[in-house]
């Protein structure tokens, strides 16, 4: 047998509510957010971005942040964080209550003028002020390093810029590192190189790593953060998602189906995938998009189907004795 050198818990922080929602066209009801936030929570999540703190006309899908803050149930052990892109919004973040306040800035200027409206360089200025705000009320301050593989416009994106980046943040202070595949150009190898090297250089620092799947390596990427030594890893209800500004994005790496590796592989995440499951029903139902879940598709493995009928009637050749080792071997 292979083992692998894995962490022996695992941490899955759902994004589905910020990342997931941003670029839908579909607006979803409030009460339907809440729903699924306290759902997921009850599922076993343990860190939840319930939304972000951006201009509605700009991401109108989390325009009602302050009010799905400060209207869901919190369920105590459980964190309710936020994405900001500038020092307004960290207020109104901190204003709400949140757990966790995440700033993001891209590693290319193009794509940060895109995503943010600013200069790395004004992003990073205005970090300083965040980082004080948002630490100052005793509250973690996450750095998100996007674009940690490559640009949609700029193209390939050097691994030593990545470091300069989380350099710059551990100056400003801080609690945590997200390493971001936001376009999923990233591959195994260059994912747990970057994940050990930045485990190496700060290790006293928390990281988080944000794969999305757009080419189809997202959970291969998830495990070879995991075996580089990451801990804790964002994903998706329903593995909804995607860049506004990256042509053919699809969404982050499913909820259900990291969740269904590491059941599989015996790692702890503490999360009930059933209870994810019917969340993610609900999801559907609520939706006119497709969900990108394989595991919501196919159902778990291991699940058996039933024998079809005219197998159990008998008008097969084949024996009772081979009806019943069928779901077994096909
Ligand atoms: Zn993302």
């Amino acid at each position: 047998m292979i083992t692998l050198k894995m962490p022996e818990k695992v941490t899955v922080r759902d994004v589905a509510m910020r990342d997931g929602i941003q670029n839908l066209k579909h607006i979803l009801p409030t009460d339907l957010k809440i729903d699924l936030i306290e759902g997921m929570a009850s599922a076993g999540i343990r860190r939840i971005e319930a939304a972000s703190f951006m201009n509605p006309k700009a991401v109108p899908n989390t325009a009602d942040a302050d009010e799905v803050m400060l209207r869901i149930k919190r369920k105590p052990g459980v964190r309710y964080e936020a994405l900001v892109a500038n020092l307004r919004g960290a207020k109104r973040a901190v204003e709400a209550g949140c757990d966790g306040v995440q700033q993001v800035i891209s590693l290319t200027d193009v794509h940060n003028r895109a995503n943010v409206n600013r200069s790395v360089k004004q992003s990073l200025e205005e970090m300083k002020e965040i980082s004080a705000l948002v630490r100052g009320e005793g509250i973690p301050f996450c750095g998100a390093i996007s674009l940690a593989t490559g640009c949609p416009y700029t193209g390939r994106v050097p691994e030593e810029s990545v470091y300069e980046l989380a350099e710059k943040y551990a100056s400003l202070g801080v609690d945590e590192i997200f390493l971001c595949d936001s376009m999923g150009m990233g591959d195994p190898a260059r994912m747990g190189r970057m994940v050990a090297e930045i485990r190496r250089r700060w290790p006293a620092t928390d990281l988080t790593v944000h794969i999305h799947n757009t080419r189809g390596m997202g959970l291969a990427n998830a495990l070879a953060s995991m075996q580089a030594g990451a801990a804790t890893l964002d994903a998706s209800l329903g593995g909804l998602g995607g860049c506004p500004f990256a042509p053919g994005a699809s969404g982050n790496i499913s909820t259900e189906d990291l969740v269904h590796m590491l059941w599989l592989m015996e790692v702890e995440t503490g999360v009930d995938l059933d209870a994810l499951h019917a969340l993610t029903e609900k999801l559907a139902d609520a939706l006119d998009t497709p969900l990108f879940s394989a595991v919501h598709r196919a159902g778990k493995s291991f699940e058996k189907s039933p024998v079809p009928a005219r197998l159990l009637a008998g008008e097969d050749e084949r024996t009772s004795q081979d009806v019943d080792g069928l779901a077994e071997r096909v």
